[in-house]
């Protein structure tokens, strides 16, 4: 069974990530969705709000899991006994930001590859960044959210 791990932020889960995720489960048997956090940064949602998130977009797909985690993406795949980390590319800035973390990871463990998805044309503008400054203020990011998740609610306890 090949299962591969794709970390992020995920803060949020954005139609982007979604798209990438599709393209891995043509070429993994099983992808782990790993959600990334730095206890010394408070992101927008926290991480169990982004785990509930995700499970919401990828409820259609089979062969997905989710999960936190807090430390090295090597560290995290040698845990989980996976071999493949699945990054996804929007420009040539996220490729030479990307590529220097593989072939860091990959000095670090031989045993592990990266391998690149390309964003669709469609989504490659499409940032969490975005998604969040559009949220912040109120606007409507549905469009740039996969289906199923209802981001009202997570909003509504967020501000709880
Ligand atoms: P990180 O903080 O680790 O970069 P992100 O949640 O921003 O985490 O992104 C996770 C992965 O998804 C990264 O490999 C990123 O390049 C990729 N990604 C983000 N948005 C898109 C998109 N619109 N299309 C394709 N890949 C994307």
């Amino acid at each position: 069974m090949r299962t591969a791990v794709f970390p992020g932020s995920f803060d949020p889960f954005t139609v982007g990530h979604y798209d990438v995720l599709e393209s891995a489960l043509q070429l993994f048997d099983k992808v782990i969705v790993a959600v990334g956090y730095n206890s010394s940064k408070k992101g927008f949602f926290n991480p169990d709000t982004r785990v509930e998130i995700i499970r919401q977009a990828v409820a259609d797909l089979p062969n997905v899991e989710v999960c936190t985690y807090n430390g090295l993406t090597i560290d995290l795949c040698r845990n989980l006994g996976v071999n493949h980390i699945i990054r996804g590319l929007r420009t040539t800035t996220d490729f030479e930001l990307e590529s220097v973390i593989a072939q860091a990871n990959k000095k670090m463990a031989p045993d592990i590859s990266t391998t690149f998805i390309p964003a669709c044309q469609e989504y490659s503008f499409i940032s969490s960044t975005v998604v969040r400054d559009i949220l912040i203020h109120k606007g409507n990011a549905a469009q740039f959210l996969p289906k199923g998740v209802d981001i009202e609610k997570f909003l509504a306890e967020r501000e709880k």
